[in-house]
């Protein structure tokens, strides 16, 4: 089977969240499940620097609309898997992230930069394209991908089925009505049934109106998208294509974050031999300016600063977090305001709170080694990554029940400490009082040494491993093999040609 992966995002060499991490894993491990697949993904700058030799596969001179010309390149990832790279520096090369400006903005041709990406994912999956490779399925991420089964759809001679999956539907890919023309869209498109939101234009909702099959990643978000309150206004759509959507918990790159290899760590531990634990806790709060007390619980937390990550709640709650006392080791980058809020913080409890502001993946990781417990008080969240990191690394998380928070951590409790299920701490309301109620019962926990460890057993003890979601993906693709077998055999070609056969 043939898979076409077209991404937005790439790790190590662009990375805005999950999503990166999820391209370069997911397909590595669709490859071990015995799939061919090759990754359709912009070709940004640290991309054209790490394949210098990336060798040129096609052209695509005016691509349709005002979208630019674009070259493919195709090289190949480390790990043996087939790259293909949109050449197209006006477009890709730039200061900032995928989607954001140096100043956090979003770059003014979005419409245009994904346009593209999802133009050319069309073409390779449709009866034009100058590949001979041809993919069975189009398997698209997020909304800069959104548009490739519209254009597919109105193309038409597609060749491959389309997936859609959903890493977040609170980024939808929304622009002017006006851009349907310089995006090369049939003006036939812009419809209820079609690609019109609201009076503008989305991305999402093209890729969830005409793939074939939508999966998001994980049992719990694919209910939670079907009602209002997290649908972001296509709950109705989705439960319409409810039984096309399916939730698929993402993996995790289990060689990357493996607390027994992790070479960013100053002390390395596993299962059997926790101690090393302990010694990562004390370089971190060296590193961190943390004073070493040794009854005082440390939590972690490496996150987008944003309202989804429910991290205004902490902040909130920071003068009896000190008081408890416990501290606090944070990682990340993202909402101004709330970013000055955390650092105020930080600067009234220097011992006791710690925010580093920016990306550093080496401090991500001796955070998930050295602090005690880890802190997840999202709003919502599609699957979450760093909770099934801290399960790992036996830093029980603190979640909030939603998504695939909710799939993952088990609270403990006396019936799940009994069947060997607990493995963190969770709560549902969306406050800062049950945030801290969640804290302070996660401490009294933490001191109690013989139930601490049997929660840090459950959790390291658990599979997080890409294989299951693999095989999952495979059975969706082959069902759409089996769909287009019925399909075409249903066709009025197919009748005739029985009927001549009669
Ligand atoms: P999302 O995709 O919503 O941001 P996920 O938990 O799915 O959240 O994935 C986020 C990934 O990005 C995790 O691997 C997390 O460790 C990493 N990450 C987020 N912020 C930072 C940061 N400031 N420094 C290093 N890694 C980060």
């Amino acid at each position: 089977m043939k898979i076409l992966f077209a991404t937005p995002e790439l790790a190590p060499w662009m990375k805005s969240g999950g999503l990166g991490e999820i391209s370069a894993s997911l397909p590595a491990a669709l490859h071990e499940a015995g799939m061919d697949v090759r990754i359709l993904v912009p070709a940004y700058a640290p991309l054209l620097a790490a394949f210098p030799d990336a060798k040129l596969v096609a052209e695509f001179a005016h691509p349709g609309g005002n979208l630019l010309s674009a070259r493919l390149l195709e090289a190949k990832a480390g790990n043996g898997l087939p790259l293909l790279l949109i050449d197209c520096p006006a477009y890709y090369v730039r200061a900032g992230s995928a989607y954001l400006d140096g100043a956090g903005n979003d770059f003014a041709d979005n419409h245009l930069r994904f346009g593209l990406l999802s133009r050319i994912a069309a073409l390779l999956a449709g009866s034009a394209s100058p590949l001979r490779w041809r993919p069975h399925v189009l398997h698209c991420n997020d909304w800069p991908c959104g548009l490739a089964p519209a254009y597919l759809h109105f193309m038409g001679g597609a060749t491959a089925s389309t997936v859609m999956s959903i890493h977040n539907l609170a980024f939808q890919g929304i622009f002017p009505a006006d851009t349907l023309e310089a995006l090369g869209l049939s003006a036939a498109a812009y419809a209820i049934d079609g690609v019109e939101y609201w009076g503008r234009l989305s991305f999402m909702k093209a890729g969830l109106h005409y793939a074939q099959r939508i999966t998001t990643v994980s049992p719990r978000y694919a209910e939670e998208i079907q009602t209002e309150a997290f649908g972001y206004g296509f709950a109705g759509l989705l439960r319409w294509r409810n039984r096309d959507l399916t939730g698929i918990l993402n993996g995790i790159d289990t060689r990357a974050w493996d607390p027994a290899t992790d070479t960013y760590l100053p002390r390395r531990y596993e299962f059997a031999h926790m101690k090393g634990k302990g010694a990562n806790k004390t370089a971190l709060r060296q590193r961190l300016g943390l004073a070493q007390e040794s009854s005082c619980p440390l939590f972690g937390a490496v996150s987008r600063i944003t309202h989804q990550k429910g991290l205004d709640l902490l902040a909130d709650i920071g003068e009896e977090i000190a008081q408890l006392p416990a501290q606090v080791a944070l990682l990340g980058a993202g909402d101004k305001r709330l970013e000055a809020a955390l650092m105020s913080l930080a600067a009234r409890h220097p011992e006791r709170f710690s925010v580093t502001l920016g990306y550093d993946e080496g401090l991500a990781h001796q955070i998930e080694a050295g602090a005690d417990m880890f802190l997840m008080p999202s709003r919502f969240e599609p699957c979450g990554l760093n909770q099934m990191y801290s399960l790992r690394y036996g830093t029980p998380p603190i979640v909030r029940a939603t998504g695939g928070l909710a799939d993952t951590v088990v609270d403990c409790n006396e019936a799940t400490l009994a069947d060997d299920t607990a493995n963190g701490f969770v709560f549902a309301e969306i406050s800062a009082q049950a945030l801290l109620g969640t804290i302070r019962r996660a401490i009294s926990a933490w001191h109690d040494t013989t139930l601490w460890r049997k929660l840090q057993c459950n959790g390291m003890l658990l599979d997080f491993g890409w294989a299951k979601a693999a095989a999952a993906y495979k059975e969706i693709y082959a069902g759409l093999g089996e769909k287009k077998k019925a399909d075409r055999a249903r066709s009025p070609a197919a009748a005739d040609k029985a009927g001549t056969a009669a």
